[in-house]
């Protein structure tokens, strides 16, 4: 294999100056760090690791992953290798990073070389993984998924008895699954899937065990077992659908005011003139648009704020623009306003465009301004 395409990755990123964008992306390190520790609390007898793929969920993996393995994390989930390379030098060595879709074919040497662990998921991977260790010579550490009912990754329970030789060959450090409607408690797959899952584990040589992501860990100790997997909750997102939120926000995105106008009554607005006035008003054009993550189904739906004063959005959401109601209000040119923050929490920009607020997050982009505090 060609060493150099398998280089460490290089996260860390240059983000422009507020002056050189259309806003800013203010990340709390400080709550995430404080969401941890309130799952720590929650789910006492288990260990709490960190999803940190996607660059976490938006928010930036490197500074995400170090600040919580400061503040003691030991265990990181990505979703590809690519992540884990690049990261994998910011932390320390005796700190897991976990490939959740595992070792791609060919891709294994590289994993055992740097320090990764593999999530199995088929039996075509776990076969791979214990070839290597035999080449090696040593038993390697790997993580084994079950499908439990998700019907996405993991071995069948029909695969089980079969692949058992194999699997006392690696050094099993978790046996995972992962719940498909965990953010609805009462939903009967969370009982069926944590049956199976008990049921399948009971096939396999002992190892600690993880079902539970964020909204698993709020079903209480008999989801928890030895380590829970939390991403969206460490990100301050709601665990419950239709439940309070008991997570810190962790972030805030403001948007600078590039533009103020006074139109007439009957003035259409931007692309398609979605919108027009219905009395004289005062315009403000702000420079964060679907490019930024301000996704175009937010047209017309909601408010942007100016401290307490609510601004209605306008229009449709343009690319690297949008267009709020500012009548009556003291809003200058050059002024930032909140589009997401503590009047507007990602959750209720998700609702407001009909998706989730993973979506929202992971579509921030990288084009703004971003402080970390
Ligand atoms: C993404 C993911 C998680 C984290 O899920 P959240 O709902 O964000 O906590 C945990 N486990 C697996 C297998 C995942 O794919």
């Amino acid at each position: 294999m060609d060493g150099s395409v398998y280089r460490m990755g290089e996260i860390s990123r240059h983000f422009p100056a507020l002056a050189e964008t259309g806003g800013r992306l203010v990340v709390d390190l400080g709550a995430i760090t404080r969401n941890w520790h309130r799952l720590q609390r929650l789910a006492p007898q288990a260990e709490v690791a960190a999803v940190v793929k996607a660059d976490a969920y938006g928010l930036g993996a490197e500074s995400v992953a170090t600040r919580l393995q400061d503040a003691g994390c030991r265990s990181f989930f990505v979703a590809h290798l690519c992540e884990a390379l690049a990261l994998r030098r910011h932390l320390a060595p005796d700190t897991r990073l976990i490939v959740l879709h595992g070792a791609a074919a060919g891709t294994e040497a590289v994993c055992a070389e740097v320090g990764v662990i593999p999530v199995l998921n088929t039996p075509t991977q776990l076969a791979a993984w214990t070839r290597l260790a035999r080449d090696l010579g040593r038993k390697l550490p790997a993580l084994l998924q079950l499908d439990t009912g998700m019907t996405r990754f993991g071995l069948a329970e029909a695969d089980l008895s079969s692949l058992l030789p194999l699997l006392s060959e690696v050094d099993l450090q978790l046996v995972m699954s992962h719940l498909a409607c965990a953010d609805t408690p009462e939903h009967p797959a969370n009982a069926a899937q944590l049956a199976n899952f008990t049921r399948m584990r009971a096939q396999l040589p002992p190892a600690p065990a993880s079902l539970a992501a964020s909204s698993g860990i709020f079903h209480g100790p008999h989801m928890q077992f030895d380590l829970v997997r939390p991403g969206a909750a460490l990100y301050g997102l709601a665990p419950l659908a239709g439940q309070p939120n008991p997570l810190e926000p962790t972030i805030r995105l403001d948007g600078v005011v590039m533009q103020l106008r006074d139109v007439q009554a009957g003035t259409a607005l931007g692309y398609g003139h979605t919108a027009i006035t219905k009395q004289p008003s005062r315009l403000a054009t702000i420079a964060i648009g679907y490019a930024d993550g301000f996704r175009r189904a937010l047209s017309n739906q909601g408010c942007v704020w100016h401290g307490d004063t609510a601004l209605p959005i306008v229009g449709r959401i343009s690319m690297d623009s949008l267009i709020a109601d500012a009548t009556n209000t003291s809003l200058a040119e050059g002024d930032l306003v909140e589009l997401i923050g503590p009047h507007r929490t990602p959750d209720d920009v998700a609702r407001d465009s009909d998706t989730i607020g993973y979506e929202i997050l992971t579509g921030l982009g990288t084009r703004c301004a971003r402080q970390y505090i």
